[in-house]
């Protein structure tokens, strides 16, 4: 859970100082580890710099104030960047420029204390002092670890706790069975084979792409810092860069938000979710040649495709939470978009066909909608003409009752494909056919 700080002029003070004695700590620690390779050929291990703390701190004594397990906490930073480094997971750790310097954890329940409900308060530093906090955490309890972060010039803690209360569970799993398809016109369409809903994409996401562009065009037109050439950021450069972040971070807490409302209330009547495996790349629209390509794919992907692949992420973590059916269906072999839910029958449809109308039994459906009824029926075992099969669907088993529940619709499945096979449907020689 993260709070934003609103320290007063002294406490901040304080703050910028121990976020500099963190930075210092990690570039020493970057420093030793590699002029004691260069000079003796040996990796130093994190214990060894934790151990040489108490020495350092005889030497370098504004560092006594500062708990050693935040000081740990700050090695152990450094030990992570090498490790990312070895595993080729990450690039060469750099000495880092308070600028780059987010900030510092304490680890232990030590350092530290809050004194809050779980709906803002205090956050109480040693030798730092007492500071206000806002923000609202979801589940509270008894505070863990704490970590302070500066960020765009406002300072934030982010505390995790021990949740006392148990998780709610609901003791009834919710019956409902649906198929939702994740489109690009409207954001969802759901249905469970009788009642259909779609949900858009609130408007402040759809407008936050323009805003967010138009700010960071101005932002283009400003004097950009370059370190080659040892040009310094105009102020109106800063000025931009500041409201372009605050933009981007603006519109990704309303996505957040909206992303949990959206998966909550599917969760709350619904254990069974079908819906397909996301090829984000496609539903983005892709930027035309162009120096500037990049950068629209970048912005693209924070906007649409975050906010798609963690409705879906989101929406599966919360079935799977309660005990529920998660399934991803292959689109790319059950092609939902191009199938009849009603008598399976497949009609080509390009994107601008927005209605699906189906030329040999006459059912007529909006086309996310009718996709998303494929889905439903494809999982659940019900779809016409092409055989169903569970057992290709990725589905989930997490939780032992989440296993129990997929095996006994696997062998629903697999009746349903005796089934088929015996009126001579087989899944396989349809697609041949095709
Ligand atoms: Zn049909």
């Amino acid at each position: 859970m993260t709070f934003r700080l609103y320290p007063n002029r002294q406490t901040e003070q304080s703050l910028r100082y121990h976020r500099k004695l963190h930075k210092d700590l990690y570039n020493a620690a970057v420093y030793n580890r590699f002029t004691q390779y260069q000079k003796f050929n040996h990796s130093i291990s994190y214990f060894e710099q934790q151990n040489s703390l108490p020495a350092f701190k005889e030497v370098w004594i504004e560092y006594k104030e500062i708990s050693s397990q935040a000081l740990q906490a700050t090695l152990k930073r450094v030990d992570f960047a090498f490790e990312r480094w070895f595993k080729g997971l990450g690039k060469r750790p750099k000495f880092k420029s308070i600028r780059h310097y987010s900030g510092w954890t304490y680890p232990a329940k030590t350092g530290y204390s809050v004194d809050s409900n779980g709906e803002n308060g205090y956050l109480v530093l040693s030798k730092i002092g007492r500071i206000q906090m806002r923000g609202k955490a979801k589940y509270w309890g008894t505070p863990t670890t704490c970590t302070i972060v500066y960020r765009n010039s406002q300072w934030y803690a982010s505390i995790t706790v021990e949740v006392l209360a148990q998780v709610f569970q609901p003791k009834v799993l919710p019956t409902g069975a649906i198929g939702i398809d994740l489109g690009c016109k409207s954001a969802l369409s759901i249905t469970d084979g009788e009642n259909h809903q779609q949900i858009e994409t609130p408007k402040f996401l759809r407008n936050a792409e323009h805003k967010i562009k138009q700010a960071s065009k101005k932002k283009r037109r400003k004097i950009a810092p370059n370190r080659k050439k040892k040009i310094k950021a105009s102020r109106r450069w800063k000025r931009a860069d500041a409201k372009v972040s605050k933009l981007t971070r603006k519109v990704a807490n309303q996505r957040l938000n909206w992303v949990h409302q959206v998966a909550t209330e599917i969760v709350s009547s619904n254990s069974f979710v079908a819906t397909e495996k996301l090829e984000v790349t496609k539903m983005t629209r892709k930027a035309k040649k162009g120096k500037r390509k990049k950068q629209k794919a970048g912005l693209n992907k924070s906007i649409l495709d975050v906010g798609f692949g963690m409705l879906k992420s989101t929406i599966k973590y919360k079935v799977e939470q309660i005990g529920g059916v998660f399934i991803e269906v292959p689109t790319k072999r059950v092609k939902p978009s191009q199938t009849c839910p009603k008598c399976g029958y497949q009609h080509k449809k390009t994107l601008d066909i927005r209605v699906h109308e189906c030329s040999i039994c006459g059912y007529v459906q909006d086309r996310d909608i009718a996709a998303a009824e494929v889905m439903l029926y494809w999982a659940t075992g019900n779809l016409m003409g092409l055989g169903t099969s569970l057992i290709d669907a990725e589905s989930p088993s997490s939780t032992s009752i989440t296993r129990k529940t997929a095996g006994s619709m696997r062998q629903l499945g697999a009746k349903k494909r005796q089934k088929s096979k015996s009126i001579g449907l087989d899944s396989e020689t349809q697609t041949s056919t095709k």
